[in-house]
């Protein structure tokens, strides 16, 4: 959560011992927390026309479709074949295999 600073109210939640968020590492708010990019509303019509959708945490992207749509699942599942393909073809360099990828994909 090092990329989201917190605000004042967060702050002193992080440093009250008596706050049920003292010390909490993903403590975070409206105010300060994560924000997404577009609306849930034009995420959810994607999902729903069968587009795959990128989120974005802490640790990387996760990648969301309708899970009752059987092209959109299979689009998702060969999307990542090819990509563990590509990881492979660079010797396990994930910085090289995700350009490639992505110059692939344009
Ligand atoms: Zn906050």
């Amino acid at each position: 959560m090092a990329e989201f600073p917190m605000c004042g109210a967060c702050a002193r939640d992080y440093r009250d011992p008596a706050s049920r968020r003292f010390h909490a590492e993903p403590i975070a708010c409206p105010e300060c927390g994560p924000k997404l990019d577009g609306s849930m509303t034009d995420i959810v019509a994607r999902l729903r026309a069968g587009g795959i959708v990128a989120l974005k945490g802490i640790g990387g992207y996760q990648l969301m479709c309708d899970a009752r749509n059987e092209r959109a699942v299979s689009e998702l599942r060969r999307s990542q074949r090819a990509r563990r393909q590509a990881l492979r073809g660079h010797g396990g360099n994930v910085a090289s295999a995700e350009r490639h990828w992505r110059l692939r994909r344009r």
